[in-house]
């Protein structure tokens, strides 16, 4: 079979890449992706009988038609400052634009009347700079994790009759051949003259092997690590409501570190996330009042960058989270006094604490888990954010470790994001350029005009 254009993975970089690519009626487009439609996407541990991650064939949770972002809270960071670096390869108004452009899309396709919050103005930029914390720029649409999956369902309805999707479908092997490239996956082997590969942190290690044997050069990239707080909403209420997210960095005085708040979901849950078998914490939040809950988490990380002679920054941040695999059978949680106290927490003081936790999580030693430096780095910070927000350092504070962000290895591409083998173009969080869904949103746009020729 014979394509003009195939997209190996369906998270929201090869989405969009398609869905553009769908106005050139005459193109011949097909999409593979290794999870299965949005409808039959189900994660065993979301019903009552299975506590723990049973290692299915394709994590739902990362894996399927939306990727990584189809369960995520939605929420889509119009901005430059963090989310990626698309803007050094397409520069700044570019990168804006398009994220506005993703941004109609969505509006278009069941967003519409969803919030986009903005930091223009706010009083809270000099309250944190009076206590050493910085409050970043931002605009963010919430589409919260219901709207986000009416707006996925209702894209891929409309493509469904224009692009030929191959779900269940991992792609094992894409060959350079006379004219094009060749992908080879359990259904066959079919050709196209332009491919866009999309596979996301999922496909981190597939990446790799892809990068070996085309030959296309790589960088090593950093990863983030720390853990995800969960406290009550009312504590960081006043931020929550008039900027949705707050963006927060921190240094540390001990090492002069920088920690930073990440994905902040207010009124949300704490998740599990499964990244190549390691189980790590999330969390995402939902638009609709009835599934709000009554507490507020965030992640708290700091970003190691290992380049010389260790050049696995990901293999560190999975060795971290393996190790609270081992101790706790998954994602270890800690009162914020216990860890000050220097004892585990347990489920009894868990219970008796005034944060009732929203995931199921094995009450440990977060200590026993994570680096000096970077524990020091996340207790300082809880105390930094206390004068902000009275209340974050309270004992009763949970945080569940670890959170790991990994980021893939960085493929060598040029400025229209193509890698050394033309119409091989790499796109999404895969190519260790973005790492948000509205930078690899923004990105299959791009790629998918480049090809049309706009
Ligand atoms: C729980 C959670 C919450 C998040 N919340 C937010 C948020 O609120 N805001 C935000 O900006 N970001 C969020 N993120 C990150 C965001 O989801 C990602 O940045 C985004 O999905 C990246 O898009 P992508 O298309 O590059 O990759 P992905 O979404 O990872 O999609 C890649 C797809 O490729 C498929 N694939 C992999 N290998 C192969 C192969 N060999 N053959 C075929 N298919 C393959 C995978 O199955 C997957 O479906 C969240 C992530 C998680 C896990």
């Amino acid at each position: 079979m014979k394509y003009d254009v195939i997209i190996i993975g369906a998270g929201p970089g090869g989405i969009f890449a398609a869905y553009e690519l769908m106005k050139k009626q005459e193109y011949k487009i097909a999409v593979f992706e290794e999870g299965y439609t949005l409808k039959k996407r189900k994660c065993p541990i979301d019903g009552d009988k299975i506590k723990n991650c049973i290692n299915c064939k394709h994590c739902s949770i990362m894996c399927g038609f939306g990727g990584a972002g189809a369960f995520s809270d939605g929420k889509y960071n119009i901005i430059n400052d963090f989310g990626g670096t698309l803007y050094e390869y397409i520069g700044k108004q570019k990168a804006v634009d398009l994220m506005k452009y993703v941004d109609e899309i969505n509006m278009e396709n069941g967003g519409e009347g969803t919030k986009l919050y903005s930091t223009a103005g706010t009083k809270f930029k000099k309250l944190c700079l009076q206590n050493k914390l910085k409050l970043l720029d931002a605009s963010v649409r919430h589409l919260g994790t219901d709207i986000n999956y009416v707006v996925l369902q209702n894209l891929y309805d409309q493509m469904k009759d224009h692009i030929d999707f191959y779900f269940d479908t991992p792609v094992d092997t894409v060959q350079v051949i006379d004219g094009g490239y060749r992908i080879i996956c359990d259904k066959g082997e079919f050709d196209c003259e332009k491919c866009i590969v999309s596979v996301g942190r999922s496909g981190s290690k597939w990446m790799e092997k892809v990068c070996k044997e085309l030959e296309i050069p790589t960088k090593s990239n950093r990863v983030d690590i720390g853990v995800r707080v969960e406290l009550p909403a009312v504590i960081f209420s006043h931020l929550t409501d008039e900027l949705y997210e707050s963006k927060i960095v921190y240094r540390t005085e001990k090492f002069e570190d920088n920690v930073r708040t990440f994905c902040m979901n207010p009124n949300g849950i704490v998740v599990n996330e499964n990244t190549n078998g390691i189980i790590t914490v999330n969390g995402h939040s939902y638009e609709g009042d009835e599934k709000k809950t009554e507490n507020t988490n965030f992640a708290l990380l700091v970003s190691k960058h290992f380049s010389e002679p260790f050049k696995d920054s990901n293999g560190y941040g999975e060795s971290i989270a393996r190790l609270s695999n081992m101790l706790g059978g998954g994602v270890i949680v800690q009162r914020f006094g216990d860890l000050v106290r220097g004892r585990r927490s347990t489920v009894k003081r868990i219970e008796e604490g005034l944060v009732t936790p929203t995931l199921t999580a094995t009450p440990g030693d977060l200590s026993l888990v994570l680096p000096k430096r970077i524990l020091d780095g996340i207790m300082e910070m809880i105390y930094a954010l206390d004068k902000v927000a009275p209340g974050t350092a309270n004992d009763d504070t949970l945080l569940y470790g670890v959170e790991v962000k990994f980021y893939n290895m960085e493929v060598e591409l040029d400025e229209n994001l193509e890698s050394c083998h033309k119409g091989l173009y790499v796109i999404g969080d895969g190519s260790g350029v973005t790492h948000s869904l509205s930078h690899a949103s923004a990105s299959g746009i791009y790629v998918a005009r480049h090809i049309l020729g706009e």
